[in-house]
């Protein structure tokens, strides 16, 4: 693993992303090396020859000029690289950035696939509606260990549940969907109780990754290549829409509610989460645009 330092001028930039309207990344690359990772395009804005997930810089940044200019505004911790990757232990980089931003108003919302974020927890509390996100695509330790090398799906789970049970909102990011590998009911089945939102995401092999992953289906599982080669080589999509009709009708069994690309609600703590499908990825964007709350 190649680590090193790296200076920045502003650490927080303006984000064309749908449901932010600020982003901030304290890390340059990521740890955690998904095998399907969906950021490892960054990698050529590097002069980094390693592969994705084998460097790391070290973001040092100006100050935040005046924090209180982002009160209301959304911010996205961890769009392009895990904010608790294991770097985070030594070099403390985003909670620095949460100590700049203590006390601005702030909206944050973090992803991550990691436990450091309980060091945390007292300082994220601080900040007005705050919304933390895990991934968890599968339940089976030896296919996450395959995918990713994240702490494990228990060690998610039991974060989920402390910031649940602290008061601040979770959402339980089943992502990305393996067909016939991730049990998504099984995975809402375990979160439900400990989350606000169930995101539901699907696999998509248009990056750089998809050779990889279908070389690892052809291993691992080729039981499932006609299946994957009908979705990723012909384009079929008759998978998608009957697992959609599937969790729909299993949302509906257990009194949850199921939306379609729209999480632009806002539904008091208690409340069951919400089911919200992002299968149909071309309709995310203008969903996403058109909301004006975008996550709760
Ligand atoms: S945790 Fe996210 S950013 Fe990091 S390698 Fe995995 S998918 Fe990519």
């Amino acid at each position: 693993m190649t680590i090193k330092d790296i200076h920045v001028n502003g650490i927080i930039t303006k984000s064309n992303l749908p449901v932010c309207d600020y982003s901030a990344n304290p890390y340059v690359g990521c740890e955690h090396a998904c095998k399907y990772c969906y950021a490892c395009f960054m990698k050529r804005f590097t002069d980094h020859p390693e592969a994705w997930g084998d460097f790391v810089d070290v973001k040092f940044w100006q100050p935040v000029k005046n924090p209180r200019k982002y009160e209301g505004k959304e911010l996205f911790i961890g769009s392009v690289t895990d904010p608790y990757q294991s770097s985070e232990e030594k070099y403390g980089r985003t909670r620095a950035l949460l100590t700049e931003l203590k006390g601005s108003g702030v909206r944050l919302s973090i992803s991550t696939k990691s436990d450091l974020i309980l060091r945390d927890l007292d300082l994220i509390k601080t900040f007005p509606d705050a919304r933390i996100s895990w991934s968890i695509n599968t339940l089976d330790e030896n296919f996450r260990n395959d995918m990713d090398k994240g702490v494990s799906i228990e060690r998610r789970l039991n974060a989920m549940k402390v910031f649940h049970d602290s008061g601040i909102r979770t959402t339980c990011f089943i992502s990305p969907i393996f067909p016939e590998i991730t049990d998504v009911k099984a995975i809402a089945e375990r979160a439900k109780n400990d989350c606000n939102l169930i995101w539901l995401e699907n696999l998509n092999l248009r990056g750089a990754f998809g050779p990889v992953i279908m070389n690892y289906i052809r291993t691992k599982y080729p039981r499932l290549m006609p299946l994957y080669r009908d979705i990723y080589i012909s384009g079929n999509d008759g998978y998608w829409q009957a697992l959609d009709d599937d969790l729909r009708n299993f949302a509906t069994d257990r009194g949850l509610e199921y939306r379609i690309n729209d999480d632009s609600f806002s539904r008091p703590f208690d409340a069951p989460p919400v089911v919200v499908n992002y299968f149909y990825h071309s309709k995310i964007k203008k969903s996403a645009q058109n909301s004006s709350h975008k996550r709760i």
